[in-house]
């Protein structure tokens, strides 16, 4: 049969039902998916060493003859090894192979191989343990690609190669005179280069390419999602704020009223108001949401701020009606959990404009839900939203103002494509009084006295968090604490005559609710908890947060968690508890200790860690993308960006035959994207 790019890659000579199985779990279906799997990496095979001139190790390539193999030697259940040995004229190579019966089977004695991997030992008799071997005639540079249990690289080499030879043409997405004015190589040459490349430099070229491509899907998919930037907004009226000032329990911060200032000033503008809050957690951005909800009532015009978790909604209900309700606002909780009375009830007040403020999940998207005249929508925690819940409240909200908030800072190319030409606002200022929060670092040894200093402050009327990992045994690796687990043993044991919580994210929203609220009043003294509390939490005679196998976090998770305590005048303590103090790891946790500053912290993380996690798509709700990163290519994503200006411009629907492709790409690429589950 002939391929064609849609084909089942288990038609593919050499695959069939069993590989095929394997690489689904690549996410690989179709010979066009298999073709856009991309090395990971390349081995340089083009002038390898001879045994006596070999650098010591770094990986290298040798060339020798295959003199002798041993017979497999069983180590243990699970552990073989085989013995080989090589010659040249310059001297002896000893090899271990493990667990590799199938490759050793085939290896010819008195034939020539490469052996890549890392030389040890003396000059005369060097050692190489677990090289790759490759037959002597191999191409100068192989690729190295993303493995599964049971594919390894030279099967895909061979299986990629087939598909390669065997697709008449893959359909170009770009555009050739886009091609052509951006020096892109196209498709097929492409897929050539990056799999096989002549020289180094050819695949780095193709890579590229598919950077640029992916980008611009991206792109393209984004835009069609916003096409806001024409639409008009109702402006709004100035409006008297000292009622709003006097009825607060504090007086706002200076960041806080330049940010209210700022926003408010966007309200009274005909071009719906775009602006990002971004502030440190604990900096009290909730206040700058209620105010311009403030603003929006004066002018008869409601609000609806959504946020990611019932619990978040919850706690902003009661924070808001507590300042809005004395000054004749209506605010309601509308989340998936209200019993339908309940829920006809709010819906009819927002239908009539009855309701000023409606605070939600993304509940607040369904259908059903319309008000008399909504006018403002503020996203609180944006970055824990996907981008089909943005796209529907894009829908929703085409002619209102938008505002979103968050801790998480991102760079600017980046903003650019999620949210469009976005104005931001920056809270650089905590409220008065707060301390640092000490941050300790132990081994899991001292947590008997860690628990014994948790003690100590719920005498003293103080109240405690502490995160685990995970939720129960069963989803368990080995070492991790699991909440259930947890909770149930400090009852019993450590924290035995005091009141203990538990709340995560398995449980029903009303028990969740409950568990919350109790630890908010100080019915329950300690809440042990999964990352759940991560987000927008805040108690403020919370004074410990202990999080448990702290090394399982990244750095600005981590902020995140510590950031649940420090929310009053009084001292708190972030305890983190890791028996990983080596290396990287090591290192970011003991950063943890100096590094109090959101924005610091998550450079931090981005030089720890890479980007590809920090800015990676799980941050910002965006798609999985395949070759393309978002912190390294960011200045491809500016040429990408720029380019879909371009073509939306040209063809806003992109139905011209040449823009189908890219059309059909990008809504391919949406698709991918679930909801984000929390
Ligand atoms: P964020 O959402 O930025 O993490 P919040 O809006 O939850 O922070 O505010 C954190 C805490 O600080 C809350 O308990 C809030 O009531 C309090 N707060 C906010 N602004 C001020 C202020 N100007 N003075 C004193 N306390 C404040
Ligand atoms: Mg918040």
């Amino acid at each position: 049969m002939t391929l064609a790019p849609e084909t089942d890659v288990k038609y593919l000579k050499g695959v069939g039902e069993k590989r095929a199985a394997l690489y689904l779990r690549l996410g690989i279906l179709t010979i066009r998916d298999l073709l856009y799997h991309f090395p990971r990496d390349y081995t340089d095979l083009s002038s390898p060493y001879c045994i006596g001139e070999a650098p010591a190790e770094e990986p290298c390539a040798i060339r020798a003859t295959l003199t002798g193999k041993s017979p497999e030697q069983r180590i243990r259940k699970g552990l073989s090894i085989f013995k080989l040995t090589a010659e040249d004229e310059t001297g002896e190579l000893m090899l271990t192979v493990f667990n590799s019966r199938y490759t050793v089977e085939n290896l010819a004695v008195n034939k020539e191989y490469i052996f890549y991997g890392k030389a040890q030992g003396g000059f005369l008799r060097r050692e190489m343990p677990s090289p790759d071997i490759y037959p002597a005639d191999s191409p100068g540079i192989v690729p190295v690609y993303p493995q599964t249990a049971g594919l390894s690289s030279v099967v895909m080499r061979r299986n990629i190669k087939q598909a390669l030879e065997g697709v008449p043409a893959i359909r170009d997405p770009l555009p050739l005179d886009m091609r052509e004015r951006l020096f892109l190589p196209g498709v097929m040459e492409a897929l050539g280069q990056i799999h096989f490349p002549q020289a180094p430099g050819s695949a780095k070229k193709a890579r590229e390419r598919f950077i640029f491509e992916e980008l611009l899907i991206l792109s393209l998919a984004l835009m069609s999602l916003r096409s806001r930037e024409d639409t008009l907004a109702c402006p709004m009226s100035p409006a008297d704020m000292s009622p709003f000032y006097a009825s607060l329990p504090f007086s706002p911060t200076a960041a806080q009223r330049r940010c209210i200032d700022e926003a408010t000033a966007d309200l009274a503008l005909r071009r719906p108001m775009n602006r990002l809050i971004q502030g440190d957690v604990g900096s009290g951005k909730t206040l700058v949401a209620v105010a311009c909800a403030f603003f929006a009532a004066k002018n008869s015009k409601q609000t609806a701020v959504m946020v990611p978790t019932e619990i978040l909604a919850e706690q902003h209900l009661f924070t808001m009606r507590g300042i809005l309700e004395p000054l004749g606002l209506r605010v309601e909780l509308l989340t998936g959990s209200p019993g339908p009375t309940e829920r006809r009830r709010i819906l009819a007040g927002l239908a009539l404009g009855e309701v000023d403020l409606v605070v939600g999940t993304h509940a607040l998207l369904s259908e059903g839900v319309s008000f008399a005249g909504l006018g403002l929508v503020v996203t609180d925690e944006q970055h824990r939203f996907g981008v089909a819940q943005r796209a529907r409240l894009s829908q929703k909200s085409r002619d209102v103002h938008v505002l979103v908030m968050s801790a998480t800072p991102i760079p600017r190319t980046l903003s650019l494509i999620i949210y469009g030409d976005l104005s931001v606002s920056v809270l650089d200022e905590k409220p008065p009084g707060r301390q640092e929060v000490e941050t300790l670092l132990i081994s899991s040894q001292k947590r008997a006295r860690a628990l014994g200093f948790i003690r100590d402050a719920l005498g003293s009327g103080r109240q405690a968090y502490i995160v685990c990992p995970l939720i129960e045994q069963g989803e368990a690796l080995p070492g991790l604490r699991p909440a259930v687990e947890y909770a149930g043993e400090l009852s019993q044991k450590e924290l035995k005559g005091f009141r203990v919580g538990l709340l995560h994210g398995k449980m029903k929203p009303k028990d969740k609710e409950d568990a919350m609220r109790r630890f908010k009043n100080g019915e329950t003294q300690v809440l042990v908890s999964t990352t759940v509390v991560e987000v927008g939490v805040d108690v403020p005679n919370a004074a410990i947060i202990m999080i448990e196998n702290a090394e399982r976090f990244g750095l600005s998770q981590l902020h995140q968690l510590r950031g649940r305590v420090g929310r009053s005048a009084e001292k708190s303590w972030c305890i983190l508890v890791s028996d990983s103090r080596g290396g990287i790891t090591g290192e970011r946790l003991r950063s943890m200790k100096r590094e109090h500053d959101g924005f610091k912290i998550a450079e931090q993380d981005l030089r720890l860690r890479g980007p590809g996690d920090f800015f990676g798509s799980r941050q910002h709700g965006l798609p999985v993308l395949r070759v393309a990163d978002l912190a390294d290519d960011l200045a491809i994503l500016g040429v990408a960006r720029h380019e879909a200006e371009r073509l939306l411009e040209k063809d806003p629907c992109l139905s011209l035959p040449g823009h189908r492709p890219l059309a059909e790409e990008a809504e391919r690429m949406m698709a991918a994207v679930g909801e984000r589950p929390n």
